[in-house]
Formats: structure tokens, sequence, C-alpha cells
């Protein structure tokens, strides 16, 4: 495989004037003039159009558990065909992924059809668009969900949620699983660390919780930043109050990049999935630290049986029939029929 560069024609966008283009994918709304490429450095105007300058260019194409991503409610045990492209639409101070997310590295072309039969193997559910930000990739996303549909292939997104609401709605109809990764619930948080705004982010997730398709929800606690109780808390209730059965993953920082606080406490991070638990919300898990099975298992909300039991990457179905509880036959909020 190698890198193509042959740029894609773009979608969600107007011309502004004779040769200035705006792009409405995001709610950066970048005005662009000939030649300059927008905050997330693959969307570009050539010649007064623009141009997905990433198209089909994967920085990285790996078979993971499907529980690294993180989903923990979706093909719980299965394997994900995962790619991601370079760029990113926010620019995240701690981003274990900068090297390829704010600039650019090596990539590999990969067609639609070429994703989808690498994905063909024993064991993989599906593709998922992760690593850095998928959104960015908007039009080889859709056309490689297209190529897996046809295939009968599910497909899954691990994302920033900073999108604009019309090209939302029409992912949320294709895209079966989301995994949006809310930042802080402080609007200044996002200004400060990410370059963005808090409002959109939720505006997405409570639009995907109302869609069809599946959505779980990480969080990553960083030191004195984003972990008091009081910030835990509204998060959690406000996540509670559109879906208590949505999965939350609350994951421990460490330093990375421009960041270099301290790792979160695991006294921290215990303390917030307490939090969370009160809050309402049914399904919490820790992750990047280990620690008792409490926090990585799945629970029955009713009967309490355990459904789930995670050690790492090894995932036990113990008490699911199907989507269901096996002990009191609550239907559960997972995806689990191959
Ligand atoms: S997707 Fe990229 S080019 Fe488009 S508005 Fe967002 S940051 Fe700007």
């Amino acid at each position: 495989m190698t890198t193509v560069n042959e740029p894609h024609p773009a979608r969600w966008w107007e011309a502004v004037d004779n040769d200035r283009v705006r792009c409405d994918l995001c709610p950066h709304h970048c005005v662009l003039a000939p030649n300059q490429t927008g905050e997330c450095r693959v969307r570009q105007n050539i010649g007064g159009k623009l141009y997905a300058i990433g198209y089909a260019n994967t920085v990285a194409l790996s078979i993971d558990p499907i529980e690294k991503k993180p989903f923990y409610h979706f093909f719980p045990g299965q394997s994900i065909f995962s790619v991601g492209p370079n760029g990113c639409n926010l620019h995240c101070r701690y981003c274990q992924n900068h090297f390829s997310s704010q600039s650019s590295t090596p990539t590999d072309h990969l067609s639609p059809e070429q994703v989808v039969r690498f994905a063909n193997r024993p064991g993989v559910a599906g593709v998922a668009f992760t690593y850095t930000e998928p959104l960015v990739w908007y039009e080889y996303v859709m056309d490689t969900v297209r190529a897996c549909q046809r295939s009968g292939f599910s497909t899954a997104c691990v994302s920033n949620g900073y999108i604009s609401l019309e090209p939302l709605e029409e992912l949320l109809g294709a895209v079966d699983a989301f995994n949006f990764d809310l930042k802080s619930f402080s609007d200044d948080f996002y200004r400060s660390q990410c370059g963005g705004r808090l409002y959109p982010i939720l505006r997405t997730i409570e639009t995907a919780i109302q869609s069809p398709a599946h959505v779980e929800v990480a969080l990553l606690l960083i030191t004195n930043l984003n972990d008091s109780p009081e910030e835990v808390g509204k998060l959690c209730r406000w996540l509670a109050e559109h879906d208590p059965e949505t999965p939350l993953h609350l994951s421990r920082y460490h330093p990375s990049w421009k960041l270099k606080l301290p790792s979160t406490p695991v006294a921290t991070m215990m303390r917030s999935w307490e939090i969370a638990r009160e809050a309402g919300l049914k399904h919490v898990y820790l992750g990047n630290v280990t620690l008792d099975d409490k926090y990585t298992e799945t629970r029955c909300p009713d009967c309490d049986a355990v459904l789930i039991r995670r050690q790492s990457y090894q995932t036990r179905i113990l008490g699911l029939n199907g989507e269901t509880c096996t002990a009191c036959g609550r239907k559960i909020n997972i995806v689990n029929t191959v």
C-alpha cells in the first residue's frame, strides 16, 4: 500500500466570494483562502473548491480488541479493524496521538473496498474509525460505512464529537456506534486546553443518544483540571438525565505531550466512579488503572448479576443471553448479536 495524495472533493462547504470557501463540517467554520487548509489540516481550498486531502490515507491499520477503543457494550469480546487519519479539529494539549493529530505521519492508502476485505476475518465485528479524529475524514468514513453496509459489517467511530448538526445527523443514520470523548464539563477547559467549545459537543451527545446509534461516552480525568467532585458530578448528572444506561468510561490521565501534570491519583478515579454511580449512571467503568473487578465488570441494573467480566482485554460473557440478562430477563443496553 502507498500514500495517494490525490485530493477528494469535500462536502459541507460554500463559496464565500470568488476564491474563498467556508467549511461547515465543524463548528470552527473555517474560511479558507486559495491553498489554505483548515484548523484540522486535512481540508483545503484548491482552486476555489474544498477538498478532503486526507481521503483514504490511514495513519494506522490494526485489528484491536473492541474493548481497547473503548467500547464495552458493543460486540463485547470481539475484535474490530481500526483505521484513522492524520489531522484533528481540536488541539488538546495532552493528546496522546499528537504526532498524527497535530502534525503528519506517513500513511497507507486504503480504499473503502480494501477496508472491507481487511475486516473480513473470523472474530472481527466490523470497522472502527479511531486513533485521531474521524470526523475530519467525513467523506471517507461515509464511503467506507456504505461499503461495510453492503458486506454486512458494523461500523464505529471514536470521536471528539465536534461537528455541525447537519453532517452529524447524516452520520448518525449510517454509523452503528459512537464513543464520544467528552473532555470536560467546562467551556473554559475546552477553550484553554483543546481549542474548541463545550456546547457543540453536548449537542452531539444529546442528538446521538436520541438516534438509533449505540452511544458510549469517555472522560479522561486530569489531575486538578477536570477531576473535581463538583465537575464530575455535574457531568454525570447531565448524562444520566439524558440516558442513565449510557456506558461511561472514566480514564486515568498520565503526563502527555505539552501537559506535564502528575498522573491522576487512583483515589480520584475511585471517588469519581462512586460519584458517577450516585448520579444514577448504571454502567461506569475505570480505564488506564488496574483495580478490583467491580470497576470493569458489567452488572444487571435490576438483579445485580454479573453479565460480563473483564481483565485487561480478556472479556468473559457470563450472564447474557443475546442482549438480555440471563438471570432476570432484563434488556441491557448492549449490542451483542453477531
Ligand atoms: S472540518 Fe476542518 S476545515 Fe472544516 S471547519 Fe472544521 S477545522 Fe475547519
